[in-house]
């Protein structure tokens, strides 16, 4: 009977901590309340020494502006990317520093997950960084608390083709044309990690890009889109 009311009594410590936040998060961004024809891609996971700088080579080509939510210790390794970045006039943003799952943090380990990326990329670029995006969208209780002592905001997405359903290329991009929606927020890799797959990203990214435009959307970073 213990067992039971110990069980019980985790379940609900749990709901409270790692799921309740995705339920009442007032500042969690999936999508831009718009009507205009206006979405923001995110490139997640990076920096990566090489499939970062060959993603802003075509971005670049495109005149197209995007955010990079990096993660920190990645950063670290690699801070001329970061800069690369930033000067190419991209938004740059925070993905924690470990790429920890939120779920399986305490609240001092979710802070300072947050807080040391904010310092490392705000050092980096001069610029202070306006977004957070949780490893795999996973938050906890102790997010939100974190988040609002740097003054940044949740963005998740709204569009997210690297899952099985997105196999090719080809079928990446078309997917993603398909899906979008004004004020989308869509969900890439440049770096590698559980869904990062940047080779095919890399070949994906021009079409993708192609296909946007030709269904009349202008491609801005979370900051434009979200106007602030
Ligand atoms: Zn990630």
């Amino acid at each position: 009977m213990k067992v039971g009311y110990a069980a019980a009594a985790l379940g609900v410590a749990w709901i409270r901590y790692a799921w309740w936040p995705h339920v009442s998060g007032p500042r969690t961004v999936r999508r831009a309340p718009s009507t205009a024809r206006r979405v923001a891609l995110t490139f997640d996971d990076g920096p990566d020494p090489h499939w970062t700088p060959t993603i802003l080579k075509i971005l670049d080509k495109h005149r197209v502006r995007a955010s990079f939510f990096l993660i920190g210790e990645r950063a670290e390794r690699a801070p001329d990317v970061v800069r690369a970045i930033a000067a190419d006039g991209h938004e740059v943003a925070n993905h924690s520093w470990s790429h920890p799952s939120l779920w399986l943090c305490g609240p001092r380990r979710t802070a300072v997950e947050i807080e040391r990326t904010h310092e490392l990329l705000g050092s980096l670029t001069g610029v202070t960084p306006r977004h957070f995006r949780p490893p795999w969208g996973m938050m906890n209780a102790a997010m939100p608390g974190a988040l609002d002592r740097h003054r940044l905001r949740c963005v998740l997405w709204s569009v997210q083709p690297e899952g099985l359903r997105a196999v090719g290329a080809d079928a990446q991009a078309r997917f993603v044309v398909r899906r979008i929606h004004p004020g989308a927020i869509v969900d890439l890799h440049d770096g590698e990690g559980t869904r990062g797959a940047p080779e095919r990203l890399a070949r994906a990214l021009p079409e993708m890009i192609a296909g946007l435009e030709d269904e009349g959307y202008a491609l801005t970073t979370v900051a434009g889109l979200l106007g602030d």
